[in-house]
């Protein structure tokens, strides 16, 4: 089999994260972030092996920064690579599969730009900049929400009158597509289950977090919506709250739109709740000294994670298992105890030694015997956007 080489890019309004991926290899050649982008101290760092370099591009942008990345990145691949996949987060009820980047392709997720104010106009920039450096290369948009398209009506619409729905595409599309897909994919392996004949509930906990229900390899319904706001309790993000009070804020309060936003969006969360950070070990060591807050901070987040999992299972057929995944599900074995502990009408019964014991970076699982599988699967979406681009190579 010929090697590959692609490389994985996924641009913020600032910055521009990337990372050369062999899809044999497990380690990334060369990875690395510019950002700043766009002020006088933006900087491109990357990471080769062990050996780490930075570069400043002061008031440089996502073109002057992959100007830089681009010719490390084809020294490292002598000159062989495949191709580029982006990651883009919204991709609308237009797109529901990766797609090969054209003219028409850009113009389409311009479009849907409104329903991701913060994150498709960054992508857009950085897919453009890509294209504008090599405009012969194969570029593939990979879509956050492509794989939660397959859920079916009742759980991607709202509860409100129908023209929202279908005059201004108001309706639930969910987010870290690409990571509850890949850790399924990995996990039905893993306990050497079809894909296609399988059931799991999957928790991403990262700074964003979401659950996610899958039945035979595909979403059938995914705790956030319209945008990534919906759902558990995140890093800074609220979640589900009652709708009713933004016009409580507004009202009483007297805050504007962008101040409400602004709060449930930033202000809240982890770092609301402990009034201390945003950062689950910074959480989990206060709670160790006693920190009111920080203890609160992770109690509230299991019980809506644990909530929002048993509202996730009325989707499936059966449990299979239950997946952990992102820098939270993957390393902290007390949210993965405390979530847990909420869900024995589900029967989940978690293992204290094997999840304490578990090696960081390491699949395993975790529950008690003769009980429902309890799975940590590290994620890996920047492989995950590899091989959809690798589809595209003939
Ligand atoms: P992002 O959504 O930005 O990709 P990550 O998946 O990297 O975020 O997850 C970041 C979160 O993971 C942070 O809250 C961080 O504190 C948490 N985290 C990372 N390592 C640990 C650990 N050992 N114990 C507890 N939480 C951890």
């Amino acid at each position: 089999m010929v090697s590959r080489n692609i490389l994985v890019i996924n641009c913020g309004s600032s910055s521009l994260k990337f990372a050369l991926v062999n899809p044999e290899q497990s380690q990334f050649a060369i990875s690395g972030l510019a950002e700043c982008l766009n002020t006088p101290q933006a900087v491109v760092s990357w990471k080769i092996g062990e050996d780490k370099n930075t570069l400043s591009i002061p008031s440089g942008d996502h073109k002057d920064a992959l100007s830089k990345i681009m010719p490390l990145v084809q020294e490292i691949c002598h000159g062989k690579l495949d191709g580029i996949g982006h990651r883009v987060v919204h991709g609308g009820h237009i797109f529901t599969a990766p797609t090969k980047i054209t003219p028409q392709v850009l113009s389409e997720i311009e479009r849907i730009s409104p329903l991701a104010p913060l994150h498709n106009p960054a992508a857009l920039q950085g897919m453009r900049a890509a294209l504008d450096v090599y405009p012969d290369l194969l570029q593939v948009a990979i879509f956050d929400t492509a794989f939660h398209q397959t859920m079916p009506e009742q759980a991607f619409r709202y509860c409100i009158p129908e023209d929202y729905y279908s005059k201004h595409n108001i309706r639930r599309y969910g987010f870290h597509g690409t990571s509850h897909r890949y850790v399924s994919h990995q996990t039905a392996e893993f306990c050497n289950l079809p894909v296609d004949n399988s059931h799991w509930l999957t928790a991403h906990l990262g700074n964003g977090s979401s659950t996610c229900a899958v039945s035979n390899g595909k979403s059938v319904d995914t705790s956030m919506g319209l945008t990534p706001q919906e759902g558990v309790c995140m890093g800074t993000r609220s979640g589900d709250v009652d709708p009713g009070l933004f016009g409580h804020l507004s009202r009483v309060l007297g805050m504007s739109i962008n101040e409400i936003e602004n709060l449930l969006t930033k202000q809240s969360g982890l770092l609301g709740l402990s009034g201390l950070s945003n950062d689950m070990r910074t959480l989990e060591q206060s709670r160790e000294e006693g920190h009111k807050g920080a203890t609160l901070a992770i109690e509230v987040f299991c019980y809506r994670l644990a909530k929002s999992l048993a509202s996730m299972a009325c989707a499936l057929p059966r449990l299979d298992g239950l997946i952990f995944t992102g820098g939270i599900g993957e390393n902290s074995s007390l949210i993965r105890e405390l979530t847990v502990s909420w869900l024995k009408l589900l029967g989940l019964e978690i293992d204290t030694q094997a999840n304490t014991k578990l090696a960081r970076g390491t699949a395993g699982l975790i529950n008690k015997p003769n009980t429902p599988r309890i799975v940590v699967m590290p994620t890996n979406e920047e492989r995950q956007i590899a091989l959809d681009t690798l589809l595209f190579v003939k």
